[in-house]
C-alpha cells in the first residue's frame, strides 16, 4: 500500500482487521501536521468503529449541534439543525476532528497487528505488474537507496498527486477552481469566541466558512479576492481583520494559515490490474460538504473485505471490479450536490445574493422544503445502486445501508456492529440455528433480534434485545425477516441464499 494519509492509514487498520499481510510505504517521516480535512459524517465514524478504533479516534471530536448559512447582514436564510438528525447509523451526523491527532490514531492502530508494517521515509518510484502481482520500486528518502519488493496488490493512498496513478498510466478527469481560499487554523479560548455556530458565510463580498473545530481550535476559510496576494492574505493584520467578527482576534493563536485551491476531478479508472486507486488518488471534490476524506474512508471500507475475500480464497478476481461499480457513482453524486452547494454559496453578485437569500426564505416557509433542508435532506444517502447484491442491483432494502441501533446482549447495551464482528452476518428476527446451518457463503456471524417471549434460537446464533425498538420497525417496514450483511454494513440480500460472483 503506497500512502499513509488518512485513508491509507484507515485502509491498513482495515486489512489488519481483515488479516491481510500488508506493508504500508509513507513517504514521510511523521503523520502529517497540516490540519487539511476538519469534518467528518456518520458514516466516517461507523467506518472507524469497523476498523476497531471509533473511541480512539472519536475522543477528541467536537459534534457542532447547529450549521448556519447566513448572508452578507450576517442573518441566517437556511439552518441545519444537526441535533434534530438521527440517520440511524449509530453516530451524530456531523462531527470536527483535529487530523493531526485522528492521524496519530490511525497509525496506533497498527500496534495491534503483527501483519501490518509501516515503513516511513520511503517512496514508490516505480511499479510494474504481471499475471501474479505488482512489483514496486521504493526509494529510502534519507539514503536514496533502492529496494524491491513484490506483492499481491497495490492501492494507491498516496493522495491528490499519486505516483501510483501516473504509475498506472490512469488520468485525472475534470475541473480545477479558479478562486484560491485562505485557510486558517487557530487555538481559540472559549471566552474568545464571538459566534459560536459553524457558519457559511454567504457574503457575497467574500463568502467563507467559520467554525469551532475539536480541541478548542477555530477553522476560519474565506475567499480572495482579485489581486490579492498570498502574503497578504497570510500576514496576521489581514487574518485579525477577517477574523474579528466571529472571535476576539487579540486572544486567538494562529496556527496555520494556507491558501489553496479546490478540485473537482475523478480518475478515469479506479483499478488497472492489480492496482487500485482510494481516497485523494481516485478522486478531489469542492469541501463544502465536507466528504473529501469520507469520500477516501468510504472507499477503504469498501474494498478492503473484498480484497481479503480474494485473497484468503472466498471470492474470485470479478468481486474486485464491483469496487469502482460500487463507490463511483456514489462519489459522483457527493461531488456533484457539493458543486451544487457551492453554486449557491459562492453567488458574488450583490443582487443576486439578495434573491437568492429571500428566495430561500420564502421556500422554507413550505414545511416539506424546510424539513428537507433543516434535516440536511440533500445529503446523498449511503447507497448502492449496483455491485455485489443479491440480483445484482438495488432493491427494496437490498443496497442500502443498514441501520445501527444499540442492541442488548447479556444485559448490555451495545452498538450492532461491536456485535456483528467484521465479516458477514445474517441478522433478523427469523435467523435461527437452521440459517446458520445451511449458510453456503463465507464466514459470518448469525445474529437474532429477540421478539417479546421467543424461545432460544441455540446453536452459534448470538440472541440480541432491541431495547428501542428500532430493528423490529426497521424489519417491519421493509416487510423481511432477516438480512444479510456485507462487511461494510450494506444489504447484501433479504435471505440466506449467498451467489459468489464468478
Ligand atoms: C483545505 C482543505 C480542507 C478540507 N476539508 C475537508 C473536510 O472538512 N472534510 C473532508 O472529508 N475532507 C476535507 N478535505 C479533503 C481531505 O483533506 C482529503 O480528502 C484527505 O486528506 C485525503 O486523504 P488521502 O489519505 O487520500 O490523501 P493524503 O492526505 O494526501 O495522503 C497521501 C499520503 O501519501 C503519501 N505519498 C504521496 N506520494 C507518495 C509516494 N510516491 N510514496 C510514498 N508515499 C507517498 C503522502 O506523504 C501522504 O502522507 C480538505 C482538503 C483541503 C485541502
Amino acid at each position: 500500500m503506497i500512502g499513509c494519509g488518512p485513508v491509507g492509514a484507515l485502509t491498513a487498520n482495515l486489512l489488519g482487521r481483515h488479516g491481510v499481510r500488508t506493508l504500508v510505504v509513507e513517504r514521510g517521516t511523521a503523520p502529517h501536521r497540516q490540519p487539511r480535512a476538519f469534518s467528518c459524517d456518520d458514516e466516517a465514524l461507523r467506518i472507524y468503529q469497523l476498523a476497531g478504533l471509533r473511541d480512539e479516534v472519536a475522543a477528541d471530536m467536537y459534534a457542532p449541534t447547529i450549521v448556519e448559512y447566513v448572508g452578507a447582514s450576517a442573518r441566517p436564510f437556511a439552518t441545519i439543525a444537526l441535533d434534530e438528525i438521527d440517520f440511524g447509523l449509530g453516530a451524530e451526523p456531523l462531527h470536527f476532528f483535529d487530523q493531526p491527532i485522528l492521524e496519530e490514531a490511525l497509525r496506533k492502530g497498527f500496534d495491534r497487528f503483527s501483519h501490518v508494517e509501516l515503513r516511513t521515509a520511503t517512496e514508490l518510484v516505480e511499479l510494474t505488474q504481471d499475471a501474479d502481482g505488482v512489483t514496486v520500486v521504493l526509494r529510502d528518502v534519507d539514503s536514496g537507496r533502492h529496494t524491491t519488493v513484490r506483492a499481491g496488490y497495490a492501492l494507491g493512498c498516496d493522495g491528490a498527486r499519486s505516483a501510483i496513478r501516473v504509475e498506472a498510466g490512469i488520468k485525472l478527469v475534470g475541473t480545477s477552481y479558479a478562486e484560491p481560499w485562505l485557510a486558517v487554523t487557530a487555538d481559540v479560548p472559549p471566552e474568545a469566541v464571538r459566534v459560536p455556530e459553524t457558519q457559511f458565510v454567504c457574503d457575497w463580498r467574500r463568502p467563507g466558512f467559520v467554525s469551532p473545530g475539536a480541541i478548542g481550535t477555530h477553522r476560519f476559510e474565506f475567499m480572495l479576492q482579485d489581486g490579492e496576494s498570498v502574503d497578504e492574505m497570510t500576514s496576521p493584520e489581514t487574518i485579525d481583520r477577517l477574523a474579528a467578527r466571529f472571535v476576539d482576534p487579540a486572544r486567538m493563536r494562529v496556527t496555520r494559515a494556507v491558501v489553496y485551491t479546490f478540485h473537482h476531478v475523478v480518475a478515469e479508472r479506479w483499478r488497472d490490474g492489480r492496482v487500485f486507486l482510494l481516497g485523494d488518488a481516485a478522486h478531489q471534490m469542492p469541501p463544502f460538504l465536507g466528504q473529501g476524506l469520507c469520500s477516501g474512508l468510504r472507499d477503504a471500507a469498501n474494498l478492503t473485505w473484498k480484497l481479503a475475500m480474494v485473497i484468503q480464497g472466498h471470492g474470485s478476481d470479478a468481486l474486485l471490479d464491483t469496487y469502482e461499480t460500487e463507490r463511483r457513482p456514489h462519489t459522483e453524486e457527493m461531488a456533484t450536490t457539493s458543486v451544487r452547494l457551492g453554486r449557491v454559496f459562492l453567488v458574488r453578485k450583490r443582487w443576486a445574493a439578495a434573491l437568492r437569500d429571500a428566495a430561500l426564505r420564502t421556500i422554507q416557509t413550505i414545511p416539506r422544503v424546510r424539513r428537507f433542508v433543516r434535516h440536511f435532506e440533500f445529503k446523498p444517502l449511503p447507497t448502492l445502486r449496483a455491485g455485489f447484491l443479491a440480483g445484482g442491483v438495488r432493491k427494496g432494502p437490498v443496497g442500502v445501508m443498514f441501520p445501527q441501533p444499540f442492541v442488548t446482549v447479556d444485559g448490555s447495551r451495545r452498538l450492532l456492529d461491536d456485535v456483528l464482528g467484521t465479516g458477514f452476518a445474517l441478522v433478523g428476527p427469523d435467523v435461527s440455528a437452521q440459517t446458520a446451518a445451511t449458510w453456503s457463503g463465507p464466514p459470518a456471524t448469525f445474529v437474532r433480534v429477540l421478539k417479546p417471549g421467543a424461545s432460544p434460537a441455540g446453536g452459534e446464533v448470538v440472541e440480541v434485545g432491541d431495547p428501542d425498538g428500532l430493528l423490529k420497525a426497521w424489519f417491519d417496514r421493509n416487510r423481511v425477516g432477516m438480512v444479510v450483511l456485507r462487511p461494510d454494513r450494506f444489504v447484501y440480500g433479504t435471505d440466506p441464499g449467498y451467489t459468489a460472483i464468478e
